[in-house]
C-alpha cells in the first residue's frame, strides 16, 4: 500500500537531508477495523484513512495538508502529532524517530509538538477560566510545577501574546466570541514553549471577518517565536496566505506537493486543479471572467472501497486505460518539477493555468 510513495521517499531522501527539516514522515499509514451492524461487533472492512504519506516540514516554515473533507487530513495531523498510532510509516521529529517512543519516553516530545483545534467552541473546557485552560499545561507537563504567583503571570504574558488582555484572565468561554476563543487555544498550545504547531482548520469555525485575524495573528507568532506549522485547511485561500509548502491530500495519498506558487500557480494533478478552480482565490477583473471551473462528477469514493489504479480515475476527464490498473507513484516528472502522483500530469484545459483558461465546465464521463 505504502509502495509508491516510499519510492519517492527513497528519491528525494538525498535532497530532504540536505534541508532543515524539523518533522519528516516516512510511508505514514494508518488504517481503522471497520466495524459493521453484525450482532457480534466483530471488524468487517478495513478504513484505508492514510496510506503511505511522505511529508517533510521545514524548521520555521508552514506546511499546508489540503483537500475535501474525509481524504485523511486530520488522521494524518494527529499521526504526526503522535495522539494516534501508525499502523505502519516513520515519523521522525528533530532527527529523532518517535514512531514508537512509549509515554513516558514521549513526554519531552509532547511539550515541543502541540495542536491547535478546529473548534473554538467545543475544544474549551466551558467551566474552567481562560486562566485555568491556558495554565493547565502548564500544571501537568511543566518538569517543575510553577508557583501559583509565577504561573498567572505566565498566563498574563501568553493571553497578551495572542492578542487577549491580561483581565480576560478570569472569564469563561461563554463570555469570548469565536475569534477570542481561537486566541485562548492558541495561547494554551504556545503555553509550553513548543517548536511545532499542528493546527487542524484552526479558522474555518469562525467568521470570515475574524478568519483573516487568526491568520495575521498565526503568522506573526511564527515570526517571532521561529515556530514550524503544519497547518490542515481546505480553504485554499487561506493556504494561500500562510504557506510555504502545500501538500495535496486525495483519499488517504498525497498526489501533489511542492512550494505554494508551483502548486497555485502551476498546478498538474487533475484533482488538484479541480480544487483551485473551486476556491475564491482573487483574480485580477481581466481574468476573472475567463476563470474555468472544474466540477468533479460524484463524491469522493469510500476509504473502505477505494477505486482500483488511480484513486482520483472514477472522477477524473483526463482517465485512460492504465489509470484504472496501475496506481501512479508521486513523483517528479522531470527534476525542474515538484512531485505529483499522476500518469498525465499537465497543465489544466486550456493549458494556460487555472486562472485564466476560457470559461467552461468539466465534467467527468
Ligand atoms: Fe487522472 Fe489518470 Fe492522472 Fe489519475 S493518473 S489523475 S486518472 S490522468
Amino acid at each position: 500500500m505504502a509502495e509508491p510513495q516510499a519510492q519517492l521517499a527513497d528519491q528525494t531522501r538525498s535532497e530532504a537531508a540536505g534541508e532543515d527539516n524539523l518533522l519528516v514522515a516516512r510511508a505514514l499509514t494508518k488504517h481503522f477495523a471497520h466495524r459493521g451492524a453484525n450482532l457480534a461487533r466483530r471488524p468487517t472492512s478495513v478504513v484505508r484513512a492514510v496510506n503511505g504519506v511522505d511529508l517533510d516540514v521545514p524548521r520555521g516554515r508552514t506546511l499546508a495538508l489540503v483537500g475535501e473533507s474525509g481524504c485523511g487530513k486530520s488522521t494524518t495531523a494527529r499521526l504526526l502529532a503522535r495522539l494516534l498510532e501508525p499502523t505502519a510509516g516513520q515519523v521522525t521529529f528533530d532527527d529523532t524517530d518517535i514512531t514508537h517512543l512509549t509515554r513516558r519516553d514521549m513526554r519531552p516530545f509532547r511539550r515541543r509538538i502541540q495542536m491547535i483545534f478546529q473548534d473554538p467552541y467545543s475544544s474549551l473546557n466551558p467551566r474552567r477560566s481562560a486562566g485555568d485552560i491556558v495554565a493547565t499545561p502548564l500544571l501537568v507537563n511543566s518538569e517543575h510545577k510553577p508557583t501559583r504567583a509565577d504561573m498567572r503571570r505566565q498566563v498574563r504574558e501568553l493571553l497578551e501574546l495572542v492578542g487577549l488582555r491580561a483581565e480576560h484572565i478570569n472569564r469563561f468561554p461563554h463570555e469570548f466570541s469565536g475569534g477570542q476563543r481561537q486566541r485562548i487555544g492558541i495561547a494554551r498550545a504556545l503555553a509550553l514553549r513548543p517548536s511545532l504547531l499542528i493546527a487542524d482548520e484552526p479558522v474555518s469555525a469562525l467568521d470570515v471577518s475574524v478568519q483573516a485575524q487568526i491568520v495575521n495573528l498565526l503568522r506573526d507568532l511564527q515570526r517571532e517565536l521561529g515556530l514550524t506549522y503544519v497547518i490542515i485547511a481546505h480553504d485554499l485561500s487561506l493556504v494561500r496566505h500562510i504557506a510555504d509548502q502545500v501538500a495535496v491530500m486525495y483519499l488517504g495519498k498525497i498526489v501533489e506537493v511542492g512550494s505554494r506558487d508551483e502548486v497555485y500557480e502551476n498546478s498538474l494533478h487533475p484533482y488538484t486543479q479541480a480544487l483551485m478552480s473551486a476556491a475564491p482565490i482573487p483574480v485580477p477583473p481581466t481574468e476573472r471572467r475567463r476563470r474555468t471551473r472544474i466540477v468533479l462528477g460524484g463524491d469522493p469514493p469510500s476509504p473502505i472501497d477505494p477505486p482500483s489504479g488511480c484513486h482520483f480515475h472514477p472522477r477524473c476527464w483526463k482517465a485512460q486505460d492504465i489509470c484504472r490498473t496501475q496506481d501512479p507513484p508521486l513523483s517528479r516528472p522531470t527534476s525542474e518539477i515538484h512531485p505529483v502522483a499522476c500518469h498525465f500530469p499537465g497543465p489544466p484545459p486550456a493549458g494556460r493555468g487555472p486562472t485564466s483558461y476560457p470559461l467552461a465546465l468539466v465534467r467527468d464521463s
